[in-house]
């Protein structure tokens, strides 16, 4: 259990959290002691967020959103072809189930990996992540309110010890460290809220309307490319806004189903959506465009030999940079302008493929410097052709004239 909170993730997290209960205990303890029924009832609301934000961030990382097992397969042996297969896993992809590349297991409803619980949000995990930002905003709102109307009180005081002069049973005396440590929590309190908020905002949406974070971008690229065919694209799980609530929140269960078959509309199936999704990543392999690399790259973050441009034109965001040898062959579907996004496919029978057990590294993906790369493009190798070998025969063709001429001069 310990391990999963043993990264910087949760460990920020819950140093923030910690900070900001540190600084709102000063507040009540030195502004609103225990000793009237109001201040004591301030005192159990503000404990009774707290608990609840420690008890759904716990239960969130170590409860997890829920695996789909090792080389799982759908029962009957038809419904194979209508599933996406995880070489990692070995496995099929049950519907709305992703693969997590840094949990390196398929997970059940995948919305995204959350690096502050160091764990998947998903099915099992979906009502404790929510109550979790939900309790967040609560009770920062609530520590930000009381350590700012305690500063207030301070400052507007001609006194500076005026809580102690107007409390006589405070039990902290503020002192001006104090003061400064209530700024820190106030920024702190004040910034989570806003931060989480957003979050929250994005948590309930999805709830509301029973699609996923990966769900919203399947489904976005499902209605355009169904306009273009005049197909309209109907979304399986939108069972209607109470009942997608009931699908989530629920009083007695942390998560309801087995996550693995899906409660779905009328005029949809189980698999509506995972045949969407096979459609859509054959007009993606399609579209991607096949490279020869021409020098190794070896998948360094920071490639300072290539220059300036290189650097600056460096791709923002976690996905992985691709180690590449001379010669492989490399398969790009996302273009910037100094690098490229793909995946890299390796033979089953190569050496790195055989050393591990898992197909893992059989593709490959992440980004490469164009620099290292060279366009494969066989129309462009015919025509080449095509043209070397008509050259040839033109040359060949004046030889053979030239020798004829000096042949006919000699026999004058
Ligand atoms: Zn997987
Ligand atoms: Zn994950």
């Amino acid at each position: 259990m310990a391990p999963r909170l043993l990264h910087p993730g949760p460990i920020f997290a819950l140093s923030i959290i910690g900070f900001c209960f540190l600084t709102s205990i000063i507040t009540i303890l030195s502004w609103l002691p225990p000793n009237n029924t109001k201040n004591i009832l301030n005192g159990v609301i503000f404990h009774f967020w707290v608990l609840n934000i420690l008890k759904n961030f716990f239960k969130a990382s170590f409860m997890g959103p829920g695996h789909i097992e090792f080389k799982w397969k759908p029962k009957r042996k038809s419904d194979e072809k209508l599933l996406q297969y995880c070489e990692c896993c070995e496995g099929y992809k049950a519907p709305r189930a992703h693969h997590c590349k840094t949990c390196k297991r398929c997970v059940m409803k995948m919305d995204h990996h959350c690096p502050w619980i160091n764990n998947c949000v998903g099915h099992y995990n979906h009502k404790s992540f929510t109550y979790f930002l939900f309790f967040v905003v609560v009770g920062c709102s609530h520590a930000a309110v009381m350590m700012i109307l305690c500063i207030i009180d301070h400052i507007t005081s001609k006194n500076g010890y005026i809580l102690l002069r107007v409390y006589e049973e405070a039990m902290i005396r503020m002192n001006h460290y104090l003061i400064i440590m209530l700024f820190f929590g106030i920024g702190l309190s004040v910034g989570c809220t806003l931060a989480v908020s957003f979050l929250l905002y994005y948590q309930v949406k999805s709830i509301v309307k029973n699609r996923t974070g990966i769900e919203d971008w399947i489904v976005e690229k499902a209605i355009s490319r169904n306009k273009h065919i005049g197909r309209t694209f109907v979304y399986p799980y939108d069972l209607g806004k109470k009942e997608n609530i009931k699908q989530v929140v629920l009083w007695s269960a942390d998560y309801t189903g087995d996550g693995i078959t899906w409660p779905v509309v009328k005029g949809c199936d189980q698999y509506t959506l995972t045949i969407e999704q096979l459609e859509q990543k054959d007009l993606k392999r399609d579209r991607m465009v096949p490279y020869h690399v021409t020098k190794s790259y070896s998948g360094t973050w920071c490639p300072l030999m290539l220059g300036c441009r290189v650097l600056y034109d460096c791709p923002w965001s976690d996905e992985a940079r691709l180690k590449v040898n001379e010669g492989d062959t490399f398969f790009g579907s996302r273009h910037k302008k100094h690098w490229i996004y793909g995946e890299r496919v390796l033979d089953e029978d190569s050496k790195e493929v055989q050393e591990h057990k898992l197909g893992e590294l059989r593709r490959k993906k992440g980004w490469v410097p164009r620099v290292h790369l060279q366009p494969i493009d066989d129309k462009d190798e015919e025509t080449s052709s095509d043209d070397d070998r008509r050259i040839e025969q033109l040359k060949k063709d004046k030889e053979r004239t030239k020798k004829q001429g000096k042949e006919s001069k000699k026999k004058r």
